[in-house]
């Protein structure tokens, strides 16, 4: 079964873009999952093609037209989740991933400019969708981010060496940080317990970290979840009281 993803952008040329290599990119070709950018402008009627008009009420730009916007999402609506990539929207989540990585598909409506003429949220099931706080230039990247997180979850995109459960966000936590080889580099070693082999300190030390970083770093996660009340992985339960003394 492919998860299909139609994007409906200015910008076909985009696409596939950074999703055309590495692990997406050989999904895409192995057909794990498909793609196709629709480009809006086809859905504009008249000689000049207008898919944007100035702002009702005056100020700055252009805003893309609903009948427009709608013609071209009625164009692929076949019953897949459908969003349009704001920054009004609420912010994507991996939750939300999960979610949508574990359906048949995505629509994805990119803007441009001022953005959207909001009617066509009333008018068609779109959910507005955020990549973060900040304003892109358009939504092609942010749909980029979305496919990007999905694909990577569909079943033989990361194959057997990692289901994606430990990582970041999926416990409410921060994932805890990583070391490789060498050993020692300038100057600096890699933390002994992570050497030791006792894979039950090992848990519980990367659980550890794990809380403690999302405390400094994201302490929003940590109010959001109950942060310290999540259950360490089952290794680290038994080095729970010995920790709990020093
Ligand atoms: N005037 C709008 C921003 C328009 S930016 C506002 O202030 O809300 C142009 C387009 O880029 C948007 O229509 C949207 O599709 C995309 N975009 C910009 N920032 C984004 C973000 N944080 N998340 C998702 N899409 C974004």
């Amino acid at each position: 079964m492919t998860f299909r993803a139609s994007v409906l952008t200015l910008y076909p040329d985009m696409f596939p873009g950074p999703l055309g290599v590495s692990l997406a990119g050989r999904a895409l070709e192995e057909a794990i999952w498909s793609l196709k950018a629709t480009n809006i402008r086809d859905f504009a009627a008249g000689r000049h093609r207008n898919v944007d008009d100035t702002p009702a009420g005056g100020g700055a730009g252009m805003v893309l037209r609903p009948d427009v916007l709608a013609a071209a999402l009625d164009s692929v609506a076949d019953g897949r989740p459908m969003l349009a990539l704001t920054p009004r929207g609420a912010p994507l989540t991996q939750h939300r991933v999960r979610e949508l990585a574990g359906g048949e598909g995505v629509v994805l409506l990119c803007g441009r400019f001022e953005g959207f003429d909001e009617r066509i949220f009333d008018a068609r099931p779109l959910e507005p969708v955020s990549v973060g706080d900040y304003v892109l230039s358009g939504g092609e990247l942010g749909a980029m981010v979305i496919l990007d997180a999905c694909v990577r979850l569909l079943p033989g995109v990361m194959g057997a060496a990692s289901s994606g459960e430990e990582e970041s966000f999926e416990t409410g936590l921060l994932e805890y940080p990583h070391y490789t080889r060498p050993v020692e580099w300038e100057g600096r070693t890699i933390p002994e317990v992570l050497r030791s082999g006792d894979h039950a300190k090992i848990a519980a030390w990367r659980h550890e970290r794990a809380v403690e970083d999302t405390r400094l770093r994201r302490p929003d996660l940590i109010e959001r979840h109950g942060g310290a009340s999540q259950a360490p992985p089952s290794g680290a339960r038994r080095r729970d009281t010995k920790a709990d003394k020093k």
